[in-house]
């Protein structure tokens, strides 16, 4: 029984896997604003200027059409502003880590692929999309291309290095991750150890046992593993270093300075969860506009204070409308993004929305809690 729910796994992860890297090509890398390290990010970055034109199919002039071979619809990845040129490969995180603005919030982890190549998720498949079935999505892939340095989000322990971390099997070459490097942190959260998975590299740099620090090269961005195209499978994983206990990367990656991430938890009129339910977010200011759906059935946990089912992160700081449809009628919310912070609401159903935040359940304490180096 063990064996069978094992072997449905792998293929749904195989299938997950696949489906992620059937992603179109990504847009050329472009450059994001160069922040140096200790810059205040609390004053509120000027919002989007409205006014240019946006390219055609576009919603807005920062948008790119990309046709994939096989849809019909065009998929548009939105590219931050260009910045200058990078002069060396490492970049600091758009915000410094560890961020938490909010009681309850924790970007403790820096981007693990480089401010002057693609390091944002792919945003049609982020934490808890599906695309077959019931399998559902637990992490972020970003679209780097073949090469690209993997730079490790934290400082921590390298746990697993090379082949065979999704079935716990050294050097088993049909592990469907590929080469992939798993980190304990050397901090955890609220008692609880936190890890870090990348997975596909072309090249793994760093050996078990390891101790690397923020921005140490953990390998290089690949196809190894189940996978159709080379980018950067990341996982957040909080308690268990498993499969299951996986988290919203978006909820733990400092978003770039000046942007923000709104998180929220939507549900019927009885509270039950609504699934792969389509949320979009548009700009009052622009007119751009996301589409996220709620998280998938399975493999996915919430954070333990927002209780959400859906995120997306990386939106310039400014006002939005949130939309909903229930029951064939559209339902909207007026919402704000702030530099750094998360943004939450909840809707349920015929009662609509809400924009007050959880209310916290006791815990001792919500600080990162230094677990020991080994
Ligand atoms: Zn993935």
């Amino acid at each position: 029984m063990r064996t069978t729910i094992y072997q449905l796994l792998l293929w749904g992860i195989a299938s997950i896997i696949l489906c992620a890297c059937a992603a179109p090509p990504a847009p050329q890398p472009t450059p994001t604003p160069v922040i140096a390290f200790g810059a205040t990010p609390l004053t509120p970055a000027p919002l989007p200027q409205a006014g240019t034109q946006p390219a055609p199919g576009c919603p807005n002039p920062e948008c790119v059409v990309i046709t994939p071979k096989s849809a019909a619809e065009p998929l548009r990845f939105n590219i931050p502003t260009p910045g200058p040129e990078p002069k060396t490969i490492w970049r600091p995180p758009q915000f410094p880590v560890p961020l938490a603005l909010g009681p309850y919030d924790h970007f403790y982890f820096a981007r693990p692929i480089a401010a002057d190549e693609v390091n944002w998720p792919v945003a049609n498949y982020r934490y808890g999309g599906t695309f077959f079935q019931e399998v559902t999505h637990t992490g972020v892939d970003i679209p780097a291309k073949p090469g690209t340095l993997v730079l490790a989000a934290g400082p921590g322990t390298v746990i697993w290095a090379d082949w065979g971390l999704f079935s716990g099997v050294p050097d088993n070459y049909k592990d469907p991750y590929g080469r992939a490097v798993a980190i304990r942190h050397d901090f955890g959260y609220n008692g609880e150890p936190l890890y870090t998975i990348y997975a596909h590299l072309r090249e793994v740099y760093v050996a078990n046992g390891q101790w690397v620090d923020t921005g140490t090269p953990l390998g290089e961005v690949g196809d190894t593993g189940i996978t159709t195209g080379p980018h950067l499978h990341l996982e957040i994983r909080m308690g268990e270093n498993t499969y299951f206990h996986t988290y919203n990367p978006e909820l733990w990656v400092a978003p770039p300075q000046g942007w923000g991430v709104l998180a929220g938890r939507v549900m019927e009129s009885n509270r039950e969860l609504m699934r792969r339910t389509p949320v979009i977010i548009r700009s009052n200011e622009t007119g751009r506009q996301w589409e996220v759906n709620t998280y998938g059935p399975e493999a996915v946990n919430p954070d333990p204070y927002y209780n959400e089912n859906m995120v997306i992160g990386d939106l310039p700081a400014g006002s939005y409308t949130v939309s909903i449809v229930y029951d064939g009628k559209e339902q909207r919310l007026q919402v704000e993004i702030w530099p750094g912070r998360i943004t939450y609401f909840t809707f349920r159903g015929s009662f609509g929305y809400s924009t007050d935040y959880p209310t916290p359940t006791p815990r001792p304490t919500r600080q990162p809690t230094p677990t020991p180096r080994r």
